[in-house]
């Protein structure tokens, strides 16, 4: 059984860890560096952004979960877990993104995304979702709404805008666990 940790400092656990189990992995809730060891991969998850920013450092989480990545384990960040992703944050992903970039509460809104190259459209939950502002060369655009990326890949890093542990389509959280 794949082990993939959800970083549990702040921000939505439950929902990942049930996707998780429905596709035969285990979820380990990640609050210290020692909750990394032996991950077979990682969801950063949705939440408010500044408090998540502030638990990883306040815990000593940021090296380690840029070491984590650095190895390549299969990372996926979901609307915060974007953002903590970004260069401002980890600077793990090539991207710069913004906060609230839809408007704030007024545009939580689902949508059917275009998926490249992932087969077939995708339905997104946005709840005061961020977009990707600007992107380095390295960095694919997976989709994106009104011109905006709203789901990137660098490598083994993916991060999506939107909530796909709320649609029912587990297609992201699929990636994570066959990787
Ligand atoms: N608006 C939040 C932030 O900027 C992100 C919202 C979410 O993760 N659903 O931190």
């Amino acid at each position: 059984m794949p082990l993939i940790g959800v970083l549990a400092i702040q921000g939505g656990f439950e929902a990942h860890a049930s996707v998780l189990a429905g596709l035969g992995a285990d979820a380990r809730r990640v609050r210290t560096p020692a909750d990394l060891e032996g991950l077979d991969g990682l969801v950063i998850p949705g939440g408010e952004s500044t408090p998540m920013s502030l638990g990883i450092e306040r815990e000593g989480l940021a090296e380690p979960l840029r070491e984590l990545a650095a190895a390549g384990t299969p990372v996926l960040g979901t609307c915060a877990g974007l953002i903590m992703l970004d260069r401002d944050h980890l600077g793990v992903l090539d991207v710069s993104s913004r906060r609230n970039a839809f408007g704030r509460q007024v545009r939580s809104f689902e949508t059917d995304l275009d998926l490249n190259g992932a087969g077939g459209p995708m339905r997104a939950v946005f709840i005061r979702a961020p977009w990707v502002e600007e992107h380095g060369d390295g960095v694919e655009v997976l989709a994106e709404v009104e011109g905006h990326p709203v789901a990137v890949r660098q490598g083994n890093v993916t991060a999506v805008a939107f909530h796909p542990e709320l649609s029912g389509d587990t297609r992201f959280h699929e990636w994570l666990v066959k990787r």
